[in-house]
């Protein structure tokens, strides 16, 4: 690994374990929407969200939406985050919005309950079903991905289409989870996992994640899979896009995905390009943890963070 590889991988661990001190929470809480916050998140509100989400979709950009939140551990809670996602769902639809939803089994209540995760998950669907949406369902941790691919395939085997979930290219286990999801023809975001996770579950190495990302979108696309290639690496991008034309398989059959706020430029080069780029916009006023991720992936973004505390 290079000095700088070295040094960022030290970083973006330090920023992580830092993201759990009660002090670090306290000031970014009070100050962090003020100190850029809001270059990764739409708004604390559903009402500022649409209107981000309007502005992507007068580009030509396709959107999900998330209610920030996770780790939900109270069952009213749980159900209430469930109803307020089917809200979300007619909100988009009443809208017209191209835009669905994507979210986490966590802010469900699955470190509650699998079940109480599984029936709140499926309400969501079932409303997306009747509206002619999707529901994404994120990956989390790497102790919560056997209980996420479990309410997966529950969803598909009790007959639910409009559901996808997500693979990590930096978990040893994920190119075997793939080829046990194959038979079910499933709709895979997949991405380099955004977690600190010891070196005994992931590919310390970011070349090993890159090589395993490439493997994975090649084995999918191979294997019948709609694939959401969810990555701003360029180099990687351009690889997937190149390994889907060897392997013939058409634009139908996957997408690009980015962040709100991350290589928007990139973006809208990729839609002018004709391929379909959806972009994940979240919003809520829980975007703590979210925004701490961001800031370990790119640990320039701090620097970011510094000058508009410059600024004022
Ligand atoms: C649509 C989408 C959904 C995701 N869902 C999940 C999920 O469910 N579970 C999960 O574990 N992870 C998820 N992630 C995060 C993912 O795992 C990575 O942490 C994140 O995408 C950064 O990796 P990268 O693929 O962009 O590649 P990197 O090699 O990390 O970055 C490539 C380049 O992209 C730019 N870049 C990357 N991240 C940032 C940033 N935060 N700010 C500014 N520039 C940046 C930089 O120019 C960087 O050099 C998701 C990512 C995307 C795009």
């Amino acid at each position: 690994m290079s000095v700088a590889a070295r040094a960022n991988a030290v970083l973006r661990a330090a920023i992580l374990r830092a993201a759990d001190d009660r002090h670090v929470q306290r000031v970014m809480r009070r100050y962090g929407m003020r100190l850029g916050a809001a270059r990764f998140v739409a708004g604390e509100t559903l009402d500022e969200c649409v209107a981000a989400l309007h502005r992507l979709a007068a580009r030509g950009l396709h959107a999900n939406t998330t209610l920030l939140g996770e780790s939900v551990r109270d069952r009213a809670e749980a159900e209430a985050v469930a109803r307020e996602y089917g809200r979300v769902l007619e909100r988009l639809h009443a809208d017209e919005l191209p835009c669905n939803v994507a979210l986490k089994l966590t802010h469900l209540g699955l470190e509650l309950d699998e079940e109480l995760a599984y029936k709140n998950v499926e309400r969501v669907v079932e409303v997306a079903e009747r509206l002619g949406s999707f529901v994404r369902i994120d990956m989390e941790q790497s102790s919560l991905v056997d209980a996420t691919l479990r309410v997966y395939r529950r969803l598909r085997e009790a007959g639910h289409d409009r559901v996808g979930t997500v693979l990590q290219s930096y978990l040893y286990r994920t190119e075997r989870d793939l080829e046990a999801l194959l038979p079910l023809a499933p709709n895979l975001r997949f991405v380099k996992g955004a977690y600190l996770e010891p070196p005994d579950v992931a590919y310390p190495a970011k070349a090993d994640v890159d090589a395993a990302y490439a493997r994975l979108v090649e084995t999918a696309l191979r294997g019948g899979v709609y694939a959401a290639i969810a990555t701003h690496d360029e180099a990687l991008i351009e690889r997937c896009l190149a390994v889907a034309v060897e392997v013939g398989v058409g634009r139908e059959w996957f997408e690009l995905q980015m962040l709100y706020g991350v290589r928007p430029a990139l973006q809208l080069d990729l839609v002018r390009r004709g391929y379909k780029v959806l972009v994940a916009t979240p919003y809520g006023p829980e975007w703590y943890p979210y925004l701490m991720r961001r800031l370990a992936e790119r640990p320039a973004n701090l620097a970011f963070l510094a000058r508009n505390l410059v600024r004022g």
